[in-house]
């Protein structure tokens, strides 16, 4: 297939996914945004953006708290050679991602409802992934609980944020520690409206010890 039919075909995708999201966002609730070129700037190409700066071909990636697909079915469409999991804690947002990847012929994407934290203790997952990617779900210093255990060693969370994440990356410092982790660099990018926003990257460096994660409420009411 030449580039150019690629691209048509990934425009045509693209609209079909924007019918589905302003479609069904009222009932689903899905997203803050309702203006359709905020949408394509601040969903779409926001979440592709994570493939300028690492190559997922071939690597199994989750999408921890994908919502309504962000940032994992972009980066599915650009790279179709990931091995994609897709997780949300809620119930009907997993049924859209599935609807999605039927409608966008997204073969393979396995859309699963659960917890993070839970299925850190269950066989398969944790180690399981070489990168977890997210947006939105919660702060770094939380976040790292929830998904280091996940991680391969030496596999990778990249948690895209806002371009003011300095303090939030700070605070998490003792949670990568004690997780096992290293912060290898914080991305800066600019998207085509101006906003900045930001890739904070960390490595697993080693197994993260068995008493982690705990469970949600504890996690919440003494974050690392
Ligand atoms: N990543 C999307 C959605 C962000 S909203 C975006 O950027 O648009 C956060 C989502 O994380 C919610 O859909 C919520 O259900 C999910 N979530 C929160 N905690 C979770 C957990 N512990 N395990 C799995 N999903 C979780």
């Amino acid at each position: 297939m030449s580039d150019a039919v690629k691209e048509a075909v990934t425009r045509r995708k693209l609209e079909r996914y924007m019918e589905l999201l302003t479609s069904q966002n009222e009932e689903l609730n899905l997203t803050a945004i309702d203006d359709p070129a905020e949408i394509w700037v601040r969903h779409f190409e926001d979440s592709a953006q994570l493939l300028t700066l690492y190559n997922f071909a071939g690597a199994r990636v989750l999408d921890l708290g994908s919502g309504a697909g962000f940032p994992g079915i972009p980066l599915r469409m650009g790279e179709p050679k990931i091995n994609l999991t897709l997780l949300d804690a809620t119930d009907k947002k997993v049924e859209f991602l599935r609807l999605v990847c039927d409608e966008l012929e997204l073969d393979g994407v396995a859309c699963v409802h659960g917890r993070a934290e839970l299925l850190s203790r269950v066989d398969g997952w944790r180690n399981g992934f070489d990168y977890v990617v997210t947006r939105g779900v919660s702060r770094l210093n939380i976040l790292c609980e929830l998904a280091l255990p996940l991680l391969r060693i030496g596999g990778k969370l990249l948690a895209m944020k806002g371009v003011e994440c300095h303090n939030e990356v700070v605070q998490a410092g003792n949670a990568i520690s004690t997780l096992r982790g290293q912060l290898e660099n914080v991305h800066r990018y600019t998207l085509s409206s101006g906003r900045l926003n930001a890739v904070v990257a960390i490595r697993k460096t080693d197994l993260t010890p068995a008493a982690y994660p705990r469970r949600y409420s504890r996690i919440k009411a003494k974050p690392l």
